[in-house]
């Protein structure tokens, strides 16, 4: 992509009603613009995140064998009256009347509607186990949202639920969850450790939420230092083996972890003390396994080998989508912007012409160009007749891991600069070997 054809708003000004960083910088780097409070426009470099994100929860779901599929937005009442949430849920939920008179509802979760399809579609035992997800907007008028997309009202999710015979089936593929998240978070760069936690409007017995350790998180945490050291890595995994998946569960839960809303003080008290740290953290997904709850308000059940109605055990599974640009900003950026993970960043690199118009240096930029572009990688070409600093601010706010710097005195020598945003380290190298380092 060509800058001067591209649509960058960068803002100057440091938006005033941003209170932390993640905000700042996506407002400024013109990733998202605020059509009303707590609902985001997606300009064309946050929407680029956002799809690379949504790409990699894609890929380890189906890695992990669940299977994709896509629900509406906006659901009618009554299956949510089946199920007793309509009154339960509260104000979060954003209640709308369609022409008729009918009480619809823009889906905060989908327990309901995934649940009226596996019934309507699914009889027997031999069916499962079955895992279905999808990413969709969801809305919760949420009473205060705020840090940009961290805490909007209308926010994207990946949502998945679970079928199974049994509850060791169904523990099962929470497990595989687990170990899939683990996956999910390390491809964005990030580290997400799961914390033993309170099942709220959910409902259930099992439930792990995904933290990421940052000061503006919203959650209060406490967790023994060692589980900072684990890390999931590149290991092979079997999803169908239950004593592979139980293993990863153990080795990532067994030390204490835990929110404010299931913290044991008494608990906490036998990690070693030097070990123990309190902190704050940002949710960014989690896991719940709770039973007969659904399928038995809603009448989920499968015929048994024995040929008995029984009903399913579920689970549901979220990961906060949006949410997770911010996250990932908060624990990766400096003073000058934000510093992508290669996992998810929007382009591959920027290349930066110090003099726009200079024959030389046009013919070595869109040679440079094209070579990256014919490997699959896709550079951001600052092509604008702006000033140097200019430019180089530019690609520091919008925060690609590497700066290719084109100018006539290098050019003479047959080389170009190759600057790593993360440890700001610059070399000079022929293009093909700058080519070379970022492939
Ligand atoms: P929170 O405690 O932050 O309100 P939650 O526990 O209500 O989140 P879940 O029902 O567990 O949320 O939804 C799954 C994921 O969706 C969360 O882990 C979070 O990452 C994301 N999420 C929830 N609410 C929001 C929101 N208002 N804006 C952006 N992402 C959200
Ligand atoms: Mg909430
Ligand atoms: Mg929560
Ligand atoms: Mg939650």
């Amino acid at each position: 992509m060509r800058l001067s054809r591209y649509f960058l708003p960068v803002l100057k000004e440091t938006p005033a009603e941003a209170q932390i960083v993640s905000h700042r910088l996506m407002l400024r780097a013109g990733m998202i613009k605020q059509a009303s409070a707590g609902i985001y426009s997606w300009l064309p470099l946050g929407y680029k995140v956002l799809r690379n994100i949504e790409q990699i929860v894609h890929e380890e779901q189906i890695r992990a064998g669940h299977i994709p599929m896509l629900m509406p937005t906006l659901q009618s009442a009554d299956l949510w009256r089946e199920s007793g949430r309509y009154d339960d849920y509260g104000q979060e939920m954003l209640r709308i009347t369609d022409r008729h008179g009918r009480d619809m509802l823009y889906g905060p979760t989908n327990e309901e509607l995934i649940t009226d399809i596996f019934r309507s579609h699914v009889g027997s035992y031999k069916d499962l186990p079955l895992t279905l997800y999808h990413i969709q907007w969801k809305f919760r008028d949420e009473i205060r949202p705020r840090f940009g997309v961290m805490r909007g009202r209308e926010f994207l999710m990946k949502d998945g639920y679970n079928f199974d015979l049994t509850k060791e089936d169904a523990l099962h593929a929470y497990n595989r969850h687990l170990v899939s998240y683990l996956r999910t978070y390390e491809r964005m760069g990030l580290q997400a450790i799961p914390m033993r936690a309170d099942s709220g409007p959910i409902g259930g017995d099992d439930t792990h939420e995904f933290l990421v350790l940052a000061e503006t998180g919203e959650s209060e945490v406490f967790y023994d230092s060692q589980i900072t050291d684990l890390k999931f890595g590149d290991r092979a995994i079997d999803y169908d083996s239950v004593e592979q998946c139980q293993a990863v569960l153990e080795e990532f839960t067994s030390r204490y972890a835990r929110t404010d809303e299931t913290h044991d003080e008494a608990e906490f008290a036998k990690v070693p003390e030097e070990r123990r740290r309190t902190a704050r953290g940002i949710e960014v997904g989690q896991i719940f396994y709770f039973g007969t709850k659904y399928s038995d308000a809603m009448g989920a059940t499968v015929a048994d080998a024995e040929g008995n109605k029984v009903p399913v055990h579920m689970g549901s599974h979220g990961i906060g989508v949006s949410r997770l640009l911010g996250a990932i900003i908060e624990a990766s950026h400096d003073d000058n912007g934000i510093i992508w993970p290669e996992g998810v960043t929007p382009f591959h690199c920027g290349i930066v012409n110090l003099k726009q118009g200079d024959d030389e240096a046009d013919a070595a930029c869109d040679a440079l160009y094209n070579s990256l572009t014919a490997i699959g990688l896709e550079p951001l070409y600052d092509d604008r007749s702006e000033r140097a600093g200019a430019k180089f601010a530019t690609m520091d706010l919008i925060g690609l891991p590497w700066r290719i710097t084109v100018g006539p005195r290098g050019l003479k020598n047959g080389v170009v600069e190759l600057t790593s945003r993360r440890t700001g380290e610059s070399e000079e190298l022929p293009p093909e070997q700058a080519i070379a380092r970022i492939a």
